[in-house]
């Protein structure tokens, strides 16, 4: 019988971050230099370290674009924060660590017409990929349903340009951002629809008339909500993909 011969473990290098920017108080983008040779699909994950501390992290960049786009959500030292209280202190000119390979069969699957991704916070980051990549190429025959929640309207990373392209592409893009706290002053103001995402999937698949045959669900980031969508999806039929950012 044949053995398989074990790959030989890509080198670690170092890259810079070129730019960071703040969305919140914690959660905010950094882009890196690409090192030579690296490449993702759209949807898969760079590990990037400090410190000898590694970490996925989704790539929000498409894979045309000459940086790695990253979004990410401080998880404070005293809530268990590892790598993410030094990410945090990084400016541009600092380097992290990289994997030269992205990682992760969270992918675009062309085979079906609509897809629906439900997502918390960060957890959009792979969906932006998709659809950047999606746009860039030319196509318009699928349909990306963009559901996600956040406690706070100021959490959304990417809600601009998903408004922009949802009104430039409506029958490419759909979005629809929901907060799960309106009640808060932080919330004031918002008109947009309220709950969790998970409590939301039902209604939007009725509303958009999606059906099992060709929708394919995915969901991405707090992991109560993953067990949740699923749950839900394992009932109606639905073919279901998730990427679960932590345990
Ligand atoms: C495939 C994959 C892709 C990922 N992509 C992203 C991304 O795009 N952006 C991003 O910010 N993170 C992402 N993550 C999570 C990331 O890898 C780290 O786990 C996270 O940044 C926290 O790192 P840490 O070292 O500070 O804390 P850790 O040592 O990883 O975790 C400390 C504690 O915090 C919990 N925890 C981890 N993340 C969170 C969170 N966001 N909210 C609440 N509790 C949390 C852990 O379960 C653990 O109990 C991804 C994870 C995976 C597996």
């Amino acid at each position: 019988m044949a053995t398989a011969k074990p790959r030989p473990q890509a080198k670690i290098v170092d890259t810079t971050v070129i730019k960071r920017q703040e969305l919140s108080d914690d959660l905010w983008f950094m882009w890196l230099e690409k090192p030579e040779g690296f490449s993702h699909k759209p949807g898969q994950y760079c590990t990037i370290g400090l410190e000898g501390i590694e970490r996925a992290y989704s790539i929000s960049s498409a894979p045309y674009e000459e940086a790695i786009e990253l979004f990410i959500e401080l998880v404070p030292k005293e809530d268990g924060g590892n790598l993410t209280p030094l990410l945090y202190n990084l400016k541009a000119g600092d380097t992290v660590s990289i994997r030269p390979r992205a990682k992760g069969i969270f992918v675009f699957k062309p085979e079906y017409k609509n897809q629906f991704m439900v997502s918390t916070v960060t957890g959009v980051v792979p969906s932006i990929s998709f659809i950047r990549e999606y746009l860039h190429s030319g196509q318009s025959e699928h349909h990306f349903y963009i559901l996600e929640g956040a406690s706070y309207h100021d959490e959304f990373g990417y809600d601009d340009e998903l408004k922009r392209l949802s009104a430039e592409y409506p029958d490419v893009v759909t979005f629809i951002p929901t907060i799960s706290r309106p009640t808060e002053a932080r919330n004031s103001g918002w008109e947009g629809e309220t709950g969790r995402a998970n409590a939301l999937v039902q209604k939007y698949i009725e509303v958009y008339g999606l059906k099992a045959e060709d929708t394919l669900v995915y969901a991405c980031g707090h992991p109560g909500m993953i067990e949740d969508v699923k749950a839900q999806m394992a009932t109606k039929g639905f073919t279901f993909e998730e990427e679960r950012f932590w345990k």
